[in-house]
């Protein structure tokens, strides 16, 4: 804590504050003074503004984006390439990479195709990994409502049937939800799985686009 001074007189306590010329960062709008710290000059920028700089190009981007629109298809490029190919079972539900359009079925993936603009070859799409349902513990759900000694409460016989019979119940769902893995689907599976016309954007899809 601040240690105070003790003050006996008007002029210890006029001598309590110095006049300091302050260096630093203000906004050029409005004024508002954002000290001399490292990010100063970046915080003062946004102050007034809506756009950010493109950390690849130096062009402009949306507001807090570290890159324009353009960079970030190439980084997000740049990554689904790194990654490891592997082909489509037909199956597996697949999920655009960084994205949150989800396919359970070739006949999902021909419905995107044929609304959307976008060649066969051009798509990112993951393998999705199953996501594990997590452990019911009763002890943590009543947490705000049980005796603690020790930190320990010791469930009575019946809940920790109770706790069984959920976890029991849990593992016989099995996996209802997913999400996109590490691995990327090479274009020559998917091919075995989408009918040929879809493979490309039609003239249709063209006509529907400009209008
Ligand atoms: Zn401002
Ligand atoms: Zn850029």
């Amino acid at each position: 804590m601040k240690k105070l001074i003790e003050i006996s007189t008007l002029d210890d306590l006029k001598a309590c504050a110095k006049k300091v010329n302050v260096d630093g960062w203000a906004c050029a709008h409005c004024g508002l003074f954002y000290g001399n710290t490292e990010d100063s000059e970046m915080h003062a920028r946004y102050c007034c503004t809506r756009v950010s700089e493109c950390h690849t190009c130096g062009g402009l981007s949306q507001p807090h984006r570290a890159y324009c629109d353009a960079c970030e298809l190439d980084h997000v490029h740049e990554a689904f390439q790194q990654l490891e190919e592997v082909d489509w079972d037909g199956q597996t539900p697949l999920c655009i990479f960084r994205g949150d359009e989800y396919f359970f079925d070739p006949e999902g993936l021909e419905l995107f195709l044929d609304g959307h603009c976008i060649p066969i070859d051009d798509l990112r799409l993951v393998i999705c990994k199953p996501q594990e349902l997590p452990v019911f513990e009763m002890n943590e759900y009543l947490e705000d409502y049980t005796p603690l000694e020790d930190d320990f409460f010791e469930l009575p016989k019946g809940w920790q049937e109770a706790e069984k019979a959920v976890n029991d119940y849990l593992k016989k769902c099995g996996h209802f939800c997913w999400y996109g893995g590490n691995k990327r689907v090479s274009t020559k599976s998917l091919k075995e799985y989408v009918s040929e016309h879809l493979w490309d954007v039609s003239d249709d899809q063209l006509d529907g686009e400009e209008k």
